[in-house]
């Protein structure tokens, strides 16, 4: 069931969240997806895209996917699929004080390794310095370029979209 904030504002709260949130246990094992796709619409290229068959549109185009996280291995080809740019893939094992969490990113000028920007929530909050860990732009990301950047534990079930500096 989709929270009143989603269903009047299009944007997900913490128990739109919590629905598709990967467990404790396989987020300690590495890199895994978040989708973060509500809606009911004609759509699969996750499920097309995926090499393990993590994500399960099946018959009926209009379903929401169902995602198997322990599927997964957080190769992120699936988030460049994403029309709707609602696929993340985090990772809380990155480091002891910061999780990495990429992101699909259609933005000009990309940003550059290294560089410190202002990390943002679903609603464009701002919330705290982030870094740029890998920009990843090659053919396979079609003009979805993917961004990932490094947050302090914590805050990777907030964290994004940043904006530069
Ligand atoms: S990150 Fe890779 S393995 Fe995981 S769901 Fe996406 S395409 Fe599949
Ligand atoms: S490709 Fe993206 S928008 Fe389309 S069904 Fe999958 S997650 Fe949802």
């Amino acid at each position: 069931m989709l929270s009143d904030k989603l269903k009047s504002f299009g944007v997900a709260d913490a128990a739109d969240i919590n629905n598709c949130w990967p467990t404790e246990e396989r987020l300690k094992k590495g890199p895994v997806v978040v989708v973060e796709c509500f809606q009911e619409i004609p759509c699969n290229p996750c499920e097309t895209s995926c090499p393990r068959q993590a994500i399960v549109v099946g018959a009926n185009i209009n379903d929401l996917p169902q995602v198997d996280h322990n599927k997964c291995n957080g190769c992120t080809v699936c988030v460049s699929r994403c029309p709707g740019l609602a696929i993340f893939v985090v990772d809380a094992t990155y480091s002891p004080t910061e999780s990495a969490i990429t992101m699909p990113y259609e933005f000009l000028p990309l940003p550059q390794k290294g560089e410190t920007v202002e990390a943002l929530d679903r609603e464009g909050n701002a919330r705290g310095a982030a870094t740029v860990i890998r920009v990843v732009n090659t053919k396979a990301q079609g003009k979805t370029p993917l961004v990932t950047l490094a947050v302090p534990k914590g805050r990777e079930k907030d964290v994004r979209f940043f904006r530069r500096r």
